[in-house]
């Protein structure tokens, strides 16, 4: 896509309202500037894959290469089927913006925004707030999706996160921004030290107010050995004054020991993070389950729990028992497998189907964790049933997949007391 840039901000209005498409055929689409003047300053110059700067009919400059901007596109057609629909998730927007320039994060600096930064390639896919970029990034890399490489420190106003900060040294004793630097001298005969306002006697003269000599020669008579900071308001000198910040944005001032400091970071994709750009986020493993065992929702899941437990109360004849498993950290896993997790999971599906029987009922508490209501069984034959389950499930994690994965599961008898979110709830919080 070609845009005039003769005007820069038109036209990176154009590029803001293409990257906040929803489809990745759109939002992905590589976007060159074309100029007819000299290539302008600002941070907005870089937001584009390339720059094209003509004089008259001449191409005068052209940043980025071609063979670039066809790769782009070759990665937009490699997408996954099911991952071409829209996905309008700003962090799959972001990771597929890397992902398909094969591009790091790197922040500009910049006096247009008031948090001095910008990620130039990635700005145009957050709408007016200014920080969502950084947070989103933070957020990434939290995730094990991004790595961050240190590219400087700054500090912000606690107040108003502006970057812009006037820092400045005020009196210890009484606050006062209005303060000299004086010299201070030291008499070696006497050995007297103080700034060397007390040791003016008009002219050039200095006197010792301690002991009454001239200071005649600087390294015979005395010395400067450094300067301090003297208040016009309270004459109090000290060595080091109080250092605070006053914010250009919020007029706010802030002792500088208070103020936020930030750790600016340019970004690149892990392997994780290349998988996910391309399958997105989504977990696959309920979708499998929902299709190969009626997965129910939780409401319907209780409303069977319920009405087991009140007939075991009124004929008091049989038993039965809930079962509760948890993959732990399974909602990752697709992440790091890309194509393979989908295997894992139509394998995992299928133990769930040889261990239970046709009238157990299973809900997904959430991606991870699953509840089986297993109808005439007691409690110890639910644990049987739960430790067969997850032999299976361990012996096919490292016979197949050559890695662990940690389950824990826990079975309970189907009482008129029992309160299945209840027991979910406890069991994700042990
Ligand atoms: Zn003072
Ligand atoms: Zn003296
Ligand atoms: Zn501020």
């Amino acid at each position: 896509m070609l845009l005039d840039a003769a005007d820069i901000s038109t036209a990176y209005a154009a590029l803001v309202k293409l990257r906040q498409h929803s489809s990745p055929h759109c939002y992905l689409r590589p976007v060159v500037f074309v100029a007819d003047t000299e290539r302008q300053s600002g941070w907005q110059w870089h937001s584009a894959d390339a720059v094209l700067v003509l004089q008259g009919d001449q191409l005068f400059e052209q940043v980025a290469v071609p063979d670039q901007l066809e790769m782009i596109n070759r990665w937009i057609d490699n997408l996954p089927q099911q991952e071409r629909g829209a996905d309008g998730h700003l962090q799959v927007k972001v990771l597929r913006l890397l992902a398909s320039r094969q591009s790091t994060a790197e922040p500009q600096a910049t006096p247009t925004n008031y948090n001095g930064y910008v990620y130039p390639l990635l700005q145009p896919v957050f709408s007016i707030q200014d920080m969502g970029v950084m947070q989103t990034l933070g957020f990434l890399e939290q995730q094990n999706l991004l790595s961050a490489t240190l590219f400087d420190r700054a500090h912000f106003c606690i107040h108003c996160d502006s970057a812009f900060l006037n820092f400045k040294e005020t009196c210890v004793a009484c606050g006062s921004h209005d303060l000299d630097v004086v010299e201070l001298v030291h008499h070696f005969s006497c050995g007297f030290t103080a700034d060397i306002t007390r040791f003016k006697a008009g002219g050039d003269a200095l006197i010792c107010p301690k002991c009454d000599k001239h200071l005649r020669h600087i390294g015979v008579d005395y010395d400067k050995p450094s300067t301090v900071n003297k208040c016009r308001l309270c004459q109090h000198v000290s060595q080091e004054g109080n250092v605070v910040a006053k914010c250009f944005n919020c007029n706010c001032t802030t002792e500088a020991k208070f103020l936020d400091l930030r750790r600016i970071n340019s970004y690149k994709l892990t392997s994780v993070g290349l998988n996910a750009a391309f399958y997105g986020l989504k977990t696959y493993f309920t979708d499998i389950l929902e299709n190969e065992l009626q997965l129910l929702s939780l409401r319907e899941f209780e409303l069977f729990a319920n009405v087991e437990a009140a007939r075991i109360a009124r004929y008091g004849k049989s038993q039965s028992a809930l079962a509760i498993v948890r993959f732990v950290g399974l909602d990752k896993i697709h992440l790091e497998l890309g194509s393979k997790a989908k295997q894992i999971f139509t394998e995992l599906a299928g133990i769930f189907k040889t261990i239970l029987r046709e009238t157990d009922i299973i809900t997904a508490y959430n991606e991870s964790m699953f509840a089986i209501l297993m109808p005439e069984t007691s409690q110890d034959n639910a644990a049987l049933a739960l430790s067969r389950l997850q032999k299976s499930v361990e012996q096919l994690f490292t016979e197949n997949f050559d890695r662990s994965l940690d389950i824990q599961q826990h079975a309970l008898a189907v009482t008129s007391e029992l309160q299945v979110r209840d027991a979910l709830e406890r069991f994700l919080n042990q």
